[in-house]
């Protein structure tokens, strides 16, 4: 599933493609993929796209009229480009065409993903992030996660929960865990200070690297130019439960959290390390 730096790379693909491009036309090929039910996404055609956006794992796009329209990839959903002539690939639901003839496509086959419709940034904003979702995991920082401190629940689901961060999910929670020594059944009102900032330190570190190097693909990600990312080879601990610890050589361990697949270092992540006094 596509996780922080694989929306930065879709939106640092389609902004040179969109920003100050007049759309042409828009197609809806599936009506229930876009919300409200019944908008009408033509409401950006003779308009332009002022400016792309993401915060944690949504991507905005926002046009002239003020209509900003928001992007989720869920688990398989990819937005590319292609000229107006090619084929549309299978399972393509939405196209913006625009005004250099080329096309902004998003296709999802198993549409856990979506996009939704809003008359302005403002309420875009509102309906999408406040009070939905915490700050975005790139601007992270340690006052941030100030409530974990009277929180009694696992850092893992914490983090996957969105509340206080937004952008993580299971293989970047599991990495950052990893390099910042925190088991992920710790809860969070036990990390200790000391451990909190490095945890903060290793995300926004890890999602930097990620993205200079294209983001993660696993299966189903791609870029706007159809291009897996490169990060995957530098996982450290996600997919290598049984292989042993590249820092300690210890064995890594899976476990299920929140039903996810969660793989730690015993050794490295012991379990009651970082209890606060
Ligand atoms: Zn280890």
């Amino acid at each position: 599933m596509p996780e922080l730096p694989e929306v930065e790379q879709v939106r640092r693909g389609i902004e040179p493609i969109l920003r100050g491009q007049r759309v042409v036309a828009v197609r809806l090929l599936r009506s229930d993929y876009l919300e409200p039910m019944g908008a009408d996404a033509r409401q950006i055609e003779g308009t332009y796209c002022v400016k792309t956006h993401r915060h944690g794992k949504r991507l905005f796009c926002e046009f002239s009229a003020g209509v900003t329209l928001r992007f989720h990839l869920g688990m398989s959903g990819r937005i590319y480009a292609a000229g107006s002539g090619e084929p549309l690939s299978p399972h393509t639901h939405f196209v913006i065409k625009l005004e250099s003839g080329r096309e902004l496509r998003m296709s999802d086959p198993r549409r856990f993903g979506g996009i939704a419709l809003y008359s302005s940034v403002a309420s875009a904003v509102a309906a999408e992030i406040t009070g939905k979702v915490g700050v975005d995991a790139l601007k992270l920082k340690p006052v941030d996660l100030t409530v974990w401190r009277s929180l009694k629940s696992s850092v893992k689901m914490r983090l996957l929960s969105q509340r206080e961060v937004a952008g993580l999910g299971n293989i970047y929670i599991d990495e950052a865990l990893w390099q910042a020594g925190i088991h992920p059944l710790t809860h969070v009102n036990r990390i200790a200070p000391a451990q909190l900032a490095s945890l903060v330190g290793a995300v926004k570190k890890l999602l930097r690297r990620s993205i200079s190097m294209g983001g993660t693909t696993l299966r189903d990600y791609r870029n706007v130019q159809r291009q897996p990312g490169r990060f995957a080879q530098m996982l450290q601990v996600y997919g290598r439960a049984g292989e042993p610890c590249r820092r300690c050589g210890c064995e890594l361990k899976g476990i299920r959290v929140c039903a996810r697949a969660t793989v730690l270092c015993p050794q490295c992540q012991p379990k009651h390390k970082g209890r606060q006094s």
